[in-house]
């Protein structure tokens, strides 16, 4: 899988670097003394990389855990994020992650105990009051399982901590360490689709849809909570049918009264980001369409980015109770 793992000279000794290292003997390892030596170089090509890229294993120093951009959560009052890892496996063409980073290589933090007290310490904060942690943000949460373990270490952890919940939010099928564990009931799995021809044209390397449905529904019959994230809306021509038909692919297979939410949000870039993915992919029709930018963050124009949110909610709730149904409605 992985033809050179880099590694930080203060995490060799770690146990989760020494397990993962035992996985890939074949690998080439390298040591450095910073990650950012080789995740941060300007000379780097996204593209190129992405073909080939190296796992990297770091030590996160600080801000492990972040507070969630305004607008982003399910209801809850106190919203984070935290990131184990950065980059994903999969290539989906409207990743900000294209835009964000200059390195397509995989870079995991393998120092999980400090992520869980920097979460025990904002639970202390908050005085213990429920909050949401969101994994994901920056990855997949569960598409790296077989190398990142993440999911084993975490769900004990907040096993332990009802007051905390978490949403792991995946593209993939990687769910054997769910199916594992007792299913928790401050843990959300969440799914995110786009339709069918959306899926074939950008999501590469992404589960077909009908893959990722009946992991969904393997853990629906084992008690967990899940989610379905439609964000980002793609727009094209056959929008309306397209995702009329996804919500009713998805709505005839889940037990929608057992879906812990479903959220909707509209596409929405940096503009810095977005101009660095028209570069990588000047050919790629998606960035051919129309977009307008508002206080530095591309869109599609206003007129058109309503009129989907308000075609899907009214499709969504055709299957879904108001109640489930979470607009992402970060500021543009
Ligand atoms: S699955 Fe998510 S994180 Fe991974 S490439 Fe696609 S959009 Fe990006």
């Amino acid at each position: 899988m992985f033809s050179h793992i880099y590694i930080e000279e203060q995490v060799a000794d770690h146990p989760r670097t020494q397990a993962i290292c035992a996985r890939f003997p074949a690998a080439q390892r390298i040591l450095c003394e910073r990650y950012g030596e080789v995740f941060n170089p300007n000379a780097q090509n996204f593209r190129l990389q992405k073909t080939k890229p190296a796992l990297i294993l770091a030590r996160k120093h600080n801000r492990h855990v972040l507070p969630a951009p305004d607008g982003y959560g399910l209801g809850g009052r106190h919203n984070y994020y935290f990131s184990h890892l950065l980059n994903c496996l999969y290539d989906c063409r409207y990743c900000f992650l294209q835009g964000m980073y200059r390195s397509a290589h995989y870079v995991l933090y393998v120092n999980y105990e400090d992520f869980g007290a920097a979460i025990d310490a904002t639970l202390a904060n908050n005085g213990h009051e429920n909050s949401w942690f969101f994994s994901g943000y920056d990855c997949d949460s569960l598409a790296m399982e077989p190398v990142s373990e993440f999911v084993q270490h975490f769900l004990p952890f907040f096993a332990d901590r009802p007051q905390a919940s978490i949403e792991l939010r995946t593209k993939s099928t990687q769910i054997r360490s769910l199916l594992k564990h007792e299913p928790l009931a401050n843990a959300v799995i969440a799914f995110s689709f786009t339709p069918g021809e959306i899926h074939q044209a950008l999501e590469h390397k992404v589960p077909t849809i009908e893959r990722r449905l009946q992991s969904m529904q393997q853990l629906q019959q084992a008690g967990w909570q899940l989610g379905l994230r439609f964000d980002p809306l793609i727009y094209h021509e056959d929008y309306r049918d397209s995702y009329r038909e996804l919500f009713q692919q998805l709505f005839s297979q889940l037990r929608a009264d057992q879906l812990h939410s479903v959220s909707l949000g509209a596409f929405r870039l940096p503009q810095g980001y977005f101009k660095r993915l028209v570069k990588l992919y000047p050919d790629e029709p998606l960035f051919a369409g129309q977009f307008s930018t508002t206080r530095d963050m591309v869109s599609y124009p206003r007129n058109q980015e309503q009129e989907m949110l308000a075609y899907c909610t009214t499709e969504l709730l055709q299957h879904i109770p108001e109640s489930l149904l979470f607009p992402c409605t970060l500021a543009a």
